[in-house]
Formats: structure tokens, C-alpha cells, sequence
């Protein structure tokens, strides 16, 4: 396709570039270019086999999970599902105990006897099969309940949450303790929504498959920085710039005939996935983030650990140890597992901002970048990164259906 046909550029090709692209390209039949930084497309949910032959997620343990029918069933056109319902536990001294926290951990750290007497409590208080953030069940004005909610925090949040975040859980945003409350049931799972599994043949391969059309071509290895400026309120690009031999084969190619070294106006849309501060090179500082490490290490034993995610919330630098084999039920004579460690984000060569630190002062320094991106009403900001927000991946695929219906 020759570069003056494209009707939108599309940087990143994460969940939410991904899903614009391919709704824009298959429904309404725009010519789409996607460009990505990475060597690969599906940006942080990534996976790949290792040497071992085990499929790994490089940026961190993906599980998809949703209550929408809507995102299920899109998502669905793309891949078959690996049923898995997710559940995690905590180390906690020589036990693993289920998290959240629930009326089976109830059970495990108070004995039958109290637990039955204390569970009784906790139902007539809240109602069975309900959600209680951590925070809330710490302000009961019953002593029992607050003692509950005190071996909780003590033993599942405190600790876990100033290797996350550096901070106190009273320090950070509720809603980020809240995606882990406290469950007045005996459901074990992590997650309570309806659809739940991991895709077939890996989430690479899905994203793959979305961006796999006639209309749209991938570009990756290419920095978007390197070949646009935003400049009075238009989106400039250097055509000649792109390398040619970084165009993902299996879709459609890209022509540079009539390409100069020069910026020109891209009148189309501008979907942005990326940092935002970086896209206005940093104008009014550097956005604050949480960075992880990840170490991986293979095992030659058949099984490491009683769960594929256990968390470490009393003890270790480490937050969690994904056990892979177990998210994606493979059967391999060894196992590949890797421990999370968490930092703060100082845009040091590699590193990649996995979480934004949402509070008061970061949101408002957020808000002067997307204010000036408003003034570019071709450029539409997208994304985990782009919205300085902590999406999942349903709610970023959810958002970016509804983005691509306004186009
Ligand atoms: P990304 O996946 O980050 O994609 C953005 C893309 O833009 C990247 O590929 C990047 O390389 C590219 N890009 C950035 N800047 C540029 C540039 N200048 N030029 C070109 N390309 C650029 N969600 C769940 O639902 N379940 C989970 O279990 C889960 N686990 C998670 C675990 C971790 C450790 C993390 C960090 C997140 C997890 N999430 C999970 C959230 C999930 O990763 C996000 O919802 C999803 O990745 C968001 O997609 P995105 O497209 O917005 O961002
Ligand atoms: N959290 C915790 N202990 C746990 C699990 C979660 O303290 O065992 C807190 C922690 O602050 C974490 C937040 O709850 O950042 C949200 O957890 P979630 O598992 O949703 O985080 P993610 O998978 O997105 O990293």
C-alpha cells in the first residue's frame, strides 16, 4: 500500500492499538498502518516458548478475565480458549493460603471451630458472595472483624504492597487494593467473571491473527518518535524514515514510492498507545511509574509451586513466582518459573513502565499532557500508557471498540 493511502497510523500494537486497527480496517475498510517500538506485536502480554519449549509471558503472568459478553465474544473471532480459572496463594510462613482472602482462608488460619462462629459474623455483616476492599473491613467497629481485617492487612497487603509500590496501602489509590478484596464466599478464584481462560495457542498469536488483514500493515522495531513531530496542531510524519525491512510480513506492505526526507502533514487519525509524556518529549517532566524486573529460571523437576501465581506477602524482595506450566496446562518433563521484582521507574535503558502511580498530583500532571493533545484533533490517546490509567485487558479492548465505533 503506498503511504499516501493510509487513513490512520496506529502506534503500538498492544491490545488497545490492536483492537482499533483491526475494527477500523475490517468494518469500515480503512487502510491502516500500525507502528511498534518492540520486535513484536501484543506489546506487554507478549508470550513466546522458551528454549525449553514452555510458553512464557515475557512482561509479566496475563490472564484474561471478563464479565463482557461483548469483549469475550470479539475477542473470541481470534483464538480458541484454554479453560483456566485463575487462583493464587500466599506464602505465608510454611502455609500457602488462598487470596483474596476468603471464607476457606478464614477456615485455614482460624481452625473450624472459630471460623464457623466468625464466618456467620462476617455474612449476616456484609451478605454472602460479596466483595469487601481491605480498607473498609479495616474501619468495622466490631473487634473480631477488625481483627480479621488486621491479620489480613498485616499478612496479605502490607508488606506485598510496599514491595509493589513502595507505599503503605492507605498511601496508594484504593481502587488498587480494592481489585483484591476480601470475599465472603468459598470461591477460591482470583477473579469472579463470568469468562475466564487463557487463548489456545497464546496471546502473540491472537494479536497476530487481529492484525492480520488486507488493510493493514505493520511496522515494527520503529520508534514513532524517530519519524513524527506534533507541531501547531498537526501531525507531521517522515516517510522516508520507516525501514521497509521492519514491515511484519502476512498483511498488507508498505510502498515508499514518491517518499522524501522531509515532515509531512498525516491528515488522518492518530491513535497514540504509548507514554503520553514522551510524545510531548517530556514538556512537563516525566510521568511517575512503577517498573518490574523479571527473572526467570528453569527448573528440571516436573512441578515448582502448589498454584501457577504464588504471591510472597510477608517475606522475599520478590512480590510473586509464576509457574507458566500451570497457567497454560502444558505438559513438560521440566518447568520454567519467574520472580517479580518491583522499582521505580527511571526510563533507564530497557526499562519498561509497566504501572502508572495514579494519585491527586500525578493525575494533574497527566491532565496539562492530555490538555495539549487536545489541541491536536487528530490524535485520539489510548492505552494503559497513553491514559496514565490501570486497565485490564478487557476493559482496554472495551474501550478501544467504543474509540473505533466514534472514528
Ligand atoms: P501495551 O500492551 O503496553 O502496548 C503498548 C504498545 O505501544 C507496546 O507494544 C509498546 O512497545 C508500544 N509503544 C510505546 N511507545 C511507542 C513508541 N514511541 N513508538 C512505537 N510503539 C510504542 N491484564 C489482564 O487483563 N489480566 C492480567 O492478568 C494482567 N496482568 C498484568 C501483569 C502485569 C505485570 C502488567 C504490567 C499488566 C497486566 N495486565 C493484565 C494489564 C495488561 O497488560 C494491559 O491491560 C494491556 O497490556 C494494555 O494494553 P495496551 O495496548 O494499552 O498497552
Ligand atoms: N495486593 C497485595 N497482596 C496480594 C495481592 C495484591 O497487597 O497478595 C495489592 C497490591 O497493592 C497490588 C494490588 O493489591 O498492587 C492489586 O493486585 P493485583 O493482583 O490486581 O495486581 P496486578 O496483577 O495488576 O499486578
Amino acid at each position: 500500500m503506498n503511504f499516501k493511502d493510509y487513513d490512520m497510523i496506529v502506534v503500538g500494537s498492544g491490545f488497545a492499538g490492536a483492537t482499533v486497527a483491526q475494527i477500523c480496517a475490517a468494518n469500515k475498510g480503512e487502510n491502516v498502518l500500525v507502528i511498534e517500538k518492540r520486535g513484536h506485536v501484543a506489546g506487554n502480554c507478549y508470550d513466546e516458548y522458551d528454549k525449553h519449549g514452555i510458553m512464557i509471558h515475557k512482561y509479566g503472568p496475563h490472564i484474561f478475565h471478563t464479565n463482557s459478553k461483548e469483549v469475550h465474544d470479539y475477542l473470541s473471532n481470534f483464538t480458541q480458549w484454554y479453560d483456566y480459572s485463575h487462583e493464587v496463594v500466599a506464602k505465608v510462613g510454611d502455609e500457602y493460603l488462598p487470596v483474596p482472602f476468603n471464607l476457606n482462608t478464614l477456615r485455614e488460619v482460624y481452625g473450624e471451630k472459630k471460623s464457623e462462629e466468625l464466618r456467620g459474623k462476617l455474612i449476616e455483616k456484609y451478605g454472602y458472595a460479596t466483595k469487601v476492599p481491605i480498607l473498609e473491613l479495616r474501619k468495622s467497629d466490631d473487634p473480631e472483624i477488625c481483627a480479621i481485617a488486621e491479620f489480613v492487612y498485616e499478612n496479605i497487603f502490607l508488606k506485598y504492597t510496599m514491595k509493589q509500590w513502595g507505599q503503605k496501602p492507605e498511601e496508594i489509590d484504593p481502587a488498587v487494593t480494592g481489585r483484591v478484596p476480601v470475599l465472603i464466599s468459598d470461591d477460591n478464584r482470583y477473579f469472579q467473571d463470568l469468562y475466564q481462560g487463557m487463548p489456545l495457542e497464546g496471546y502473540t498469536k491472537l494479536v497476530e491473527n487481529m492484525l492480520k488483514n488486507e488493510t493493514i500493515t505493520t511496522v515494527l522495531n520503529t520508534d514513532v518518535k524517530d519519524i513524527m513531530m506534533l507541531k501547531d496542531g498537526k501531525v507531521l510524519i517522515n516517510w522516508s524514515r520507516i525501514s521497509l525491512e521492519n514491515v511484519l510480513e502476512g498483511a498488507a506492505t508498505l510502498d515508499l514510492d514518491g517518499a522524501t526526507d522531509e515532515y509531512v502533514p498525516f491528515e488522518g487519525q492518530f491513535i497514540f498507545t504509548g507514554p503520553t509524556d514522551e510524545l510531548l518529549d517530556l514538556k512537563y517532566g516525566r510521568l511517575p511509574y512503577r517498573t518490574l524486573r523479571f527473572d526467570f529460571e528453569y527448573i528440571d523437576e516436573p512441578e515448582y509451586q502448589p498454584r501457577a501465581v504464588v504471591n510472597y506477602t510477608v517475606s522475599e524482595d520478590f512480590t510473586r513466582i509464576t509457574e507458566f506450566k500451570k497457567l497454560t496446562g502444558q505438559d513438560t518433563p521440566g518447568t520454567t518459573i519467574m520472580r517479580e521484582y518491583p522499582m521505580s521507574y527511571e526510563a533507564k535503558d530497557g526499562q519498561i513502565p509497566y504501572y502508572a502511580i495514579m494519585n491527586e498530583k500525578n493525575n494533574a500532571n497527566y491532565r496539562q499532557y492530555a490538555d495539549e493533545i487536545a489541541k491536536y484533533p487528530n490524535v485520539f490517546l489510548l492505552g494503559r500508557l497513553a491514559e496514565y490509567k490501570y486497565y485490564n485487558i478487557d476493559a482496554i479492548v472495551l474501550k478501544a471498540m467504543e474509540l473505533a465505533e466514534t472514528l
